[in-house]
């Protein structure tokens, strides 16, 4: 009863909006990354960006205007890794904060020993456990031109390792998903990145195992032959959380 509350409230919202479908194709069309989706994709992804840009709110940081151009462009590459997983993997949060460029760690974190941090980097991008995700226009102006960097996608992709608690690297599975697979490939795989680089893939990844999952999702996405090369196990898992192959796209 309540799923089709949900979806005939989705329709209406979907039937409301006031982005026709020609407005979503102009955007896309900047996109690259969204290039090798199909018709039929390409619309899916269309409305669950409308209905992320109804359920999330967007505010500009430092008095910063975000523009309807900015707000489409950032909710069609949100929502690509969702593209068929459904919203609600993007449950339990509501905001998206875009400042204009690289900003400052605004409060402390407090990581899994108790230890208070406080950053001095200036930061592209930021999710917050149940909290906002936070980005800067200027690095995600240039996000989606298919370099293997997006910041989009990367901070998104914190929110479905984050459904399950901190972010670690190990977000909820598919049901027919072995999680003791995922974390036994991934751990093997984390280990050796932080010994051998591999090319296209950010060395940030080797941060730690959250960062390892965001960096190699962006790779997934944008240039995903890279990532088939240097840990095809992994490409494979990724299309089975995903449920998206795009090396065939
Ligand atoms: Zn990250």
């Amino acid at each position: 009863m309540f799923n089709k509350f949900k979806q005939w409230r989705n329709q209406r919202i979907l039937k409301n909006s006031t982005f026709t479908w020609d407005d979503w194709q102009r955007i896309a069309k900047q996109l690259p990354v969204l290039k090798r989706l199909d018709q039929a994709q390409q619309l899916k992804l269309f409305d669950l960006a409308t209905l992320f840009l109804h359920y999330k709110t967007f505010s500009g940081a430092q008095e910063f205007t975000i523009t309807d151009h900015m707000r489409q462009a950032i909710a069609l590459q949100a929502c690509l890794p969702i593209l068929n997983l459904g919203l609600d993997w993007f449950k339990g949060w509501s905001s998206v904060i875009v400042y204009p460029e690289a900003f400052r760690r605004q409060n402390s974190v407090v990581d899994e020993f108790g230890v208070t941090h406080t950053s001095n980097a200036n930061l592209s991008g930021e999710a917050w456990v149940r909290g906002p995700v936070v980005l800067s226009w200027k690095n995600t102006e240039t996000a989606g031109e298919l370099d293997g960097h997006n910041v989009v996608i990367h901070e998104f992709v914190h929110k479905l390792d984050m459904l399950n608690g901190r972010a670690n690297g190990f977000p909820p599975m598919q049901r027919d998903m072995n999680p003791g697979k995922w974390s036994e490939l991934m751990t093997k795989a984390f280990a050796d990145f932080q010994r051998n680089p591999k090319q296209g893939l950010d060395r940030y990844g080797a941060t730690n195992p959250a960062e390892f999952f965001a960096v190699l999702s962006e790779v997934f996405f944008e240039t995903p032959g890279l990532l088939h090369d240097a840990y095809p196990e992994i490409y494979k898992l990724m299309t089975q959380f995903f449920l998206q192959e795009p090396m065939d796209g």
